[in-house]
């Protein structure tokens, strides 16, 4: 009887134990009359939420810097930065204290459930309130890519490189190459498709990028054609911005940055070189993997599509990729200085055939990123 008692009593503790360790958050969404529970679990003596449980809910997600410790936490289009390890949160300009520490277990995220419970309603008022013990938060919003602004390098004064056989303007393929694509994107993904120029006019490369921030767009990317001093270079490349440049892009980050010097006056690169630090920092960085995917499945759609010259997917450090708050990529179209090249690049065929290609691309990046970014 007494050992029976005994475990009776064991059993008793031990229900008792994991209702101590394993806590609920309720979150109720508005207008849904059904809450959602998320589960939290005790670490070290704290209730802690895994961030994985809240994405679902809030349709939120992480983004991890591991080299440099840092988790990127998006919810509702705002962001929250976290250190691991730390108690700390900056949230816009201000830091917030947890008392407890972000910490990470077997590769996944966990925060104190006080950030959720106590700090998300205080950080993101009229979207999360608190009701009792509860959440009451509104429908998460769709983060799915819905803007792009297209770039189509040069204009105006500036006409990029010049074919040497036919006198082909590079500002004129690059436009004619972006509205072919702006077409695709509008009629078969319903994109909003913005250009940082419409006509043959004079942009500079800073306010392309302040432009595609302004509107909010969810992608960049910036149509080029190339050149080079030998006539036998042909094929295409495609870019997103380097933190560290090796050396095979220098030739082309320098055809397409100089025009800073030659067109923006005195002083310009200088600007955009004390720029450089602080928005690459801030901006760019955190997109830089999204920019690599971008570009690998714009490259390999264009390089299939087009059956030319795969010269690779590249990093340059590019005055037009800096700065911009989305995954950004420059896409070299082809040699303008080599005959054959020249000869196709003018061609209203094979300036579809490219948009196309460049438009299946972006598609496939859409739907990766979309399903990441609202499940
Ligand atoms: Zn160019």
């Amino acid at each position: 009887m007494k050992i029976k008692h005994l475990s009776i009593l064991l059993v008793l503790l031990l229900l008792c134990s994991l209702q101590l360790i394993a806590g609920e958050i309720s979150i109720q969404i508005k207008n849904d009359p059904k809450a959602k529970i998320i589960s939290t679990r005790e670490l070290e003596g704290i209730e802690y939420v895994d961030f994985e449980t809240l994405h679902p809910v809030l349709k939120s997600h992480l983004k991890i810097e591991y080299d440099q410790n840092r988790v990127y936490y998006y919810v509702y289009g705002e962001q929250f930065l976290f250190m691991l390890n730390s108690c700390f949160y900056s949230f816009g300009p201000d830091n917030f204290n947890m008392h407890y520490p972000m910490i990470t277990r077997a590769s996944r995220f966990y925060v104190p459930a006080i950030f959720v419970r106590e700090h998300l309603p205080l950080r993101l008022k009229g979207k999360i309130s608190t009701s009792g013990k509860n959440l009451v938060i509104n429908k998460p919003q769709d983060n799915s890519i819905l803007t792009i602004v297209l770039d189509p390098g040069h204009g105006g004064k500036d006409p990029g490189a010049v074919g040497k056989t036919l006198k082909a303007r590079e500002k004129d393929i690059n436009l004619a190459v972006v509205f072919k694509l702006k077409a695709l994107l509008e009629k078969e993904l319903g994109l909003k498709v913005l250009l940082t120029r419409s006509d043959d006019s004079y942009v500079t490369l800073g306010s392309r990028t302040r432009f595609a921030n302004e509107n909010k767009a969810d992608l960049f990317v910036s149509i080029h054609t190339n050149a080079a001093v030998s006539r036998a270079g042909y094929g295409i490349e495609t870019y997103y911005l380097a933190t560290s440049v090796n050396s095979s892009s220098r030739a082309v980050e320098a055809l397409e940055n100089d025009v800073v010097e030659l067109y923006e006056g005195a002083g310009a690169k200088q600007r955009y070189d004390d720029l450089a630090f602080i928005l690459s920092d801030l901006s760019q960085a955190e997109h830089l993997e999204g920019s690599n995917q971008l570009a690998t499945l714009v490259h390999e759609n264009l390089i299939f599509g087009t059956r030319n010259n795969d010269r690779g997917v590249r990093q340059a450090d590019f005055y037009v990729l800096r700065g911009a708050f989305m995954p950004a990529i420059l896409v070299e179209l082809g040699f303008i200085t080599n005959e054959n090249e020249e000869a196709k690049l003018v061609t209203p065929e094979y300036q579809e055939r490219l948009a196309r290609t460049i438009f299946e691309g972006v598609k496939r990046f859409k739907h990766r990123y979309d399903r990441i970014r609202n499940t």
